[in-house]
């Protein structure tokens, strides 16, 4: 994953520090740096903001006459690539004493379904007993999909007949059967769209308003690029989302959404998806993120 956007940064990088640096080369050597972002499929003014940056402060006196203004301007692209997607507060907000609700969206095919085993078992490990929620009354096979993915965690799946029951129905009653089974977590798998649409807003905001989750989490995948930075943007607007978790950045994803979620929407990424197994969700570092895009 990232070879690409790695690649060309640091080759940018290395074009800049190279020779003998002066404002010209700085500012022309910058331009390779954006099209190496934009070629990651970085959002275009987050690419371009981000390249203003970093030219203001490598073109300062203080950078070209220090001892090392090479690695200097490295200094300050990495900074400036840990701001663009930071800071991240990886904490879920568990209420003692209560039933915590975490509120799971996104567009079918994401990982939502999956996230949210993979989110149950992260909160187990850390003492907390989630019960999975099948808010997704669209297709059944979500249903039956949460169910398998409950019992390979070791979690209870709330669920009703899609035929008798609404998204909202079925989130307040797994709330009281949370209470009746013990559990302290009810992670809601809500239903997706291939895209956007009205209905699919109608039904997760008639869901936010009535079960007021305490965290409300976007699972965008990451290989979708621009796609997912513009679906964070319309869910943030409809729901103002606490984070994104960011799946499939196993595979070989250019980078573009990663580095552009927080600076389109305001929300950080909290987690990241690392594979298909139920274990493999991290939580997501922009520093280590930085470090591996810089190589
Ligand atoms: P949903 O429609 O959003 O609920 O998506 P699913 O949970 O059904 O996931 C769609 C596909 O993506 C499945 O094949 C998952 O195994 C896969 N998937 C989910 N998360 C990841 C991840 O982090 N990495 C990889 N490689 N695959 C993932």
């Amino acid at each position: 994953m990232l070879e690409s956007i790695t690649e060309n940064l640091t080759n940018a990088i290395g074009n800049i520090t190279r020779g003998k640096l002066s404002e010209g080369n700085i500012r022309e050597g910058m331009g390779e740096v954006r099209k190496a972002l934009l070629e990651a499929d970085v959002n275009y003014d987050v690419a371009k903001a981000f390249c203003d940056r970093v030219t203001e402060q490598a073109v300062g006196d203080k950078v070209l006459k220090s001892l090392k203004p090479g690695e200097q301007i490295v200094g300050i692209v990495y900074n400036e690539l840990v701001n663009l997607m930071g800071p991240v507060d990886h904490s879920i907000a568990i209420r003692r004493g209560e039933t915590s609700i975490i509120m799971m969206c996104g567009l079918q095919g994401a990982g939502k379904t999956t996230t949210c085993g993979k989110l149950a078992k992260m909160l187990m490990a850390e003492g907390a007993k989630p019960m999975l929620v099948a808010a997704d009354l669209q297709r059944p096979a979500a249903i039956e999909q949460l169910k398998v993915i409950g019992e390979q965690v070791g979690v209870p799946v709330y669920w009703e007949e899609a035929s008798s029951s609404t998204p909202v129905k079925v989130c307040q009653n797994a709330k009281k059967a949370a209470k009746q089974q013990d559990c302290n977590v009810i992670i809601l798998d809500t239903a997706g769209r291939l895209h956007i649409d009205d209905s699919l807003m109608k039904e997760l905001i008639q869901i936010d308003n009535k079960l007021m989750p305490n965290q409300v989490l976007l699972v965008c995948d990451a290989m979708t690029g621009q796609d997912a930075v513009n679906s964070a943007k319309a869910f943030n607007d409809a729901l103002e989302l606490d984070g994104v978790i960011l799946t499939k950045l196993d595979g070989d994803t250019r980078g573009g959404a990663a580095l552009s979620v927080k600076a389109v929407t305001g929300v950080p990424i909290k987690f990241a998806g690392m594979g298909e197994k139920l274990d493999l969700l991290e939580p997501f570092h922009p520093d280590r993120m930085a470090q591996r895009i810089l190589g």
